[in-house]
């Protein structure tokens, strides 16, 4: 029996891989080891208790003995905070999905893939934050990572039996997000509210918004790099309102691989899952009569700035990938909080490189996780800074 955890088991790639997990057979075709969550503890003990996990973990330490009473008599076992949810993932696991969002998540990461297996990676910043820290890791420890980003695992899918010497470009697909068409006059008066709902996906509150600002194509720019190893010259990003086309790879002889489907993270979560095999995923089938067109436009640099960004860190590499996700998170928490306008946020990331850019802290390669966490620190010191720099002005 194949064993599973998933961290970030209450969140929306969460509730998606629970929910092909039960379709499989659940407690009686997978051995589940961990869950975790955060804040919603009914939640957490209900998929504990579906899944017969080993243990149930929460973020918050205060929630402890609330997550103890709601498993009560299950025995299954209990434990809180950051540090519990990293010794979780020192219980192996055949297969182990990252669900868990922003730099949190790579802490876990790196300890599940100490421990071989697969690591199903939802969570792009770790791979922003530390990118060939967590590919050396899988190498040295025999571990297979597989991505779960729709994009990423679209470019993974078309890259099958291709050689990767053959490849000229890949093309990731961009949504465009709530504000597409919007003029620069609409852009500064955007609210939390209409930020968070994604024309295409249903997806958790911090990357809806991060699609909406382009951060989130921002940070899987990053994620190409980083994952596939292509030359940031080589990687694209276009314009497609419809979200059908995740991904296309152009390889030498002018051949394009475009991997299409529905908007429902199950397909990639379901691929992840069932690699190397194909699984059959309840995922909607394409009416492509129904479709009709897919359209395509560049994207604008003046009115999303993230991606001028990203390409800087694609550039520089080193410890520049993590102080541009810390930066973003914390520009991300000030928007959310009503303290930095929409478009603020790649103001206050951008100031926060060119200052510590300035301090050559930036060239450091991201290998020791030591040197990858000091950085994320600094960078959200900074970026602080510069969110209350930006609320002393207005
Ligand atoms: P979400 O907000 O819906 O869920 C996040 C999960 O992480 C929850 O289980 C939450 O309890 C947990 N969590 C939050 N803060 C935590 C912390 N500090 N420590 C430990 N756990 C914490 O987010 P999501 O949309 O499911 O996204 C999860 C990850 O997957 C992100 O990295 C996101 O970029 C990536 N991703 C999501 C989608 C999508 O469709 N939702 C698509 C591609 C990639
Ligand atoms: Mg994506």
């Amino acid at each position: 029996m194949r064993s599973i955890s998933i961290f970030g088991a209450t969140g929306s790639i969460g509730e998606s891989t629970f929910d092909l997990i039960m379709r499989g057979g659940g407690p009686a075709a997978y051995r589940t080891v961990a869950l975790t969550g955060a804040r919603n503890i009914p939640r957490l003990a209900e998929m504990a208790r579906a899944l017969q996990a080993e243990i149930a973990v929460t973020a918050h330490d205060d929630l402890l003995d609330a997550l103890r009473d709601a498993l009560a008599g299950t025995g299954i076992d209990c434990a809180a905070g950051a540090a519990a949810i990293a010794d979780a993932a020192d219980r192996p696991a055949d297969w182990v999905m990252s669900g868990i969002v922003g730099a949190a998540g790579l802490v876990p990461g790196l300890r599940a893939l100490r421990h071989g297996g697969t690591l199903a990676l939802a969570n792009k910043e770790s791979l922003v934050t530390a990118g060939p820290l967590l590919m050396a890791t899988a190498a040295k420890f025999g571990a297979t990572l597989l991505p779960v980003d729709s994009e990423h695992s679209a470019v993974f899918q078309a890259l099958v039996g291709e050689d990767k010497e053959a490849v000229e470009r890949v093309i990731i697909t961009a949504s465009g997000g709530p504000f597409r068409s919007f003029t620069m006059d609409q852009m500064h008066a955007i609210t939390p509210a209409q930020a968070v709902a994604h024309p295409n996906w249903s997806m958790g509150q911090r990357i809806s918004i991060d699609s909406a600002s382009m951060f989130n194509k921002a940070l899987e720019l990053i994620e190409t790099r980083e994952f596939f190893g292509f030359t940031p010259d080589q990687i694209e990003v276009i314009v497609h309102p419809q979200s059908i086309i995740h991904a296309l790879v152009g390889f030498t002889d002018g051949g394009i691989m475009a991997h299409l489907g529905p908007a429902d993270m199950r397909h990639a979560i379901g691929y992840a899952l069932h690699w190397p095999q194909r699984g059959h995923v309840p995922v909607e089938r394409l009416n492509l009569a129904k479709l009709a067109t897919l359209n395509f436009e560049a994207p604008d640099p003046a009115r999303f700035p993230a991606l001028r960004l990203a390409r800087d860190v694609m550039e520089t590499r080193g410890l520049s990938g993590a102080a541009f996700n810390a930066a973003k998170e914390i520009a991300l928490d000030g928007f959310i909080a009503g303290q930095l306008p929409f478009l603020g946020m790649a103001q206050v990331v951008e100031t926060t490189l060119s200052q510590l850019s300035r301090q050559n802290s930036l060239q450091i390669a991201a290998t020791a996780l030591e040197d990858v966490l000091a950085m994320d620190h600094l960078a959200r010191k900074t970026a602080a800074e510069a969110v209350k720099s930006w609320q002393a002005k207005t």
